[in-house]
């Protein structure tokens, strides 16, 4: 996941957007998708900033038990597994641990994903500390 920074050319509004890749990114902006959060237009740019790589926090959030769509489904079944793969899994002491590495600078290799409730993402976000939430869907066998 990357997060650029984009630009209305139109009324010069600035705000963060995520995406899977730079590709995505590039694909998103060629098919004119990607619009101002303020007044709509398409002329959006992203900014020369760095992009940010997400590597310090995640929480699981959304749980599906039936899954309606079928691909959307199988998109989260893979996000899945290139997150397990990438971050360690903290379980529910998500909020703790992103404490830890955003406070004490604790030396983690690799981010982290886990669970926590609402509260506890809207007081990770007062302290300056941003999480990412997104869909997780539970294998029927574990
Ligand atoms: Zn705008």
């Amino acid at each position: 996941m990357i997060k650029y920074k984009l630009k209305c050319k139109n009324c010069s509004l600035l705000f963060d957007s995520w995406f899977a890749s730079s590709k995505e990114y590039e694909k998103l902006k060629r098919k004119n998708y990607l619009n101002c959060h303020s007044c709509g237009s398409i002329n959006v740019e992203k900014t020369l900033m760095a992009p940010k790589l997400l590597n310090k926090s995640w929480k699981k959030s959304v749980y599906i038990r039936e899954p309606k769509n079928q691909k959307v489904y199988e998109k989260i079944k893979k996000y899945q597994k290139f997150i397990k793969k990438n971050f360690e899994y903290v379980g529910e002491n998500f909020a703790y641990e992103a404490r830890s590495i955003h406070y004490k600078n604790k030396n983690k290799k690799k981010g982290i994903y886990g669970t926590a409730s609402k509260e506890e993402i809207k007081d990770l976000k007062e302290e300056g500390i941003d999480t990412v939430t997104i869909p997780w869907v539970e294998d029927k066998n574990n």
